[in-house]
């Protein structure tokens, strides 16, 4: 997936509400606690053409009980001409994550596009600034990855001790990882950020912040973002990406 003309801001007006049909082909554990799983995408990546774009991601509907539950999870290396691509499940108890330990080849699931969107921050930052953790790690491959010139410093919230093998997409020239521990409902990663960002930013105008993590983490970091280093709206791109339960 590289920046190409077409993705840049796009609505993908012409997916909106179209459902697709993923077939797994394979399945692989990358950690204890991190899946991956390939499938034949059903005609997505042909119907997305140009609209394809970094962090891009898809509603899938899970079964459970008879009830259908619907979850969002990122692609990763899409390749548009074979129609195939991969979901990457950070694994916890849940109803994706039990249907992504369990599947085998051949085993199928549907999907809807919607909601997904990306805007190429312009002017383009000298440095992404990028908070996440394993669920958000697809999204944040996909960024460094389209962004492959560009300077990057991750604040990484980890869960597991296996998250430390997790395959960030590093390349040791350009980019810096910093893991966190994730402490009380992710407060050592807020105090981290609050220590170390600003100085990365010191012009909030040209700084870009992309970040994903627990709904709740996300809220607090944004505001603080928006409000007390003065990031204008279009240089802060957030969403809560999972709902801490033990938290709430
Ligand atoms: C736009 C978007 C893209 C996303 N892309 C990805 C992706 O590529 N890969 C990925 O793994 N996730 C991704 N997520 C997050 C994923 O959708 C959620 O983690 C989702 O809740 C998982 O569903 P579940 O059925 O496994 O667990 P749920 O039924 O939602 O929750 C079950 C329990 O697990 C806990 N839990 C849920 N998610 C996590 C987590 N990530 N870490 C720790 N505990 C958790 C809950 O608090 C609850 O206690 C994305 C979310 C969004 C909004």
């Amino acid at each position: 997936m590289g920046v190409g003309k077409g993705w840049e801001g796009v609505v993908l007006k012409l997916l909106r509400g179209k459902d697709f049909t993923f077939t797994v082909t394979g399945a692989e554990d990358v950690t204890a606690d991190f899946r991956r799983v390939h499938f034949t995408d059903g005609g997505l990546l042909a119907a997305a053409g140009e609209s394809l774009h970094p962090t891009m991601w898809v509603r899938l509907w899970f079964e459970n009980e008879g009830k259908p539950h619907q979850r969002a999870y990122t692609l990763v290396d899409p390749d548009r001409e074979a129609g195939t691509f991969a979901l990457e499940f950070a694994l916890h108890d849940g109803v994706a994550s039990r249907w992504a330990r369990d599947v085998r080849p051949g085993g199928a699931i549907e999907a809807t596009v919607q909601g997904t969107g990306f805007s190429a921050p312009a002017p383009a930052p000298e440095r992404l600034l990028l908070i996440g953790d394993p669920a958000s790690l697809p999204a944040i491959n996909s960024l460094l990855d389209a962004f492959p010139e560009t300077a990057a410093t991750i604040w990484f919230e980890t869960q597991h001790a296996s998250d430390a093998e997790l395959p960030v997409r590093l390349d040791p020239a350009r980019h810096e990882i910093r893991r966190i521990a994730r402490q009380d409902g992710g407060a050592a990663l807020v105090e981290r950020v609050k220590a170390e960002l600003p100085e990365l930013a010191p012009d909030p105008g040209s700084a870009y912040v992309w970040l994903a993590c627990d709904t709740a983490t996300t809220r607090t970091l944004t505001a603080w973002l928006r409000k007390d280093l003065a990031l204008p709206k279009q240089r802060v791109n957030s969403l809560g990406y999972w709902r801490d339960a033990a938290a709430a």
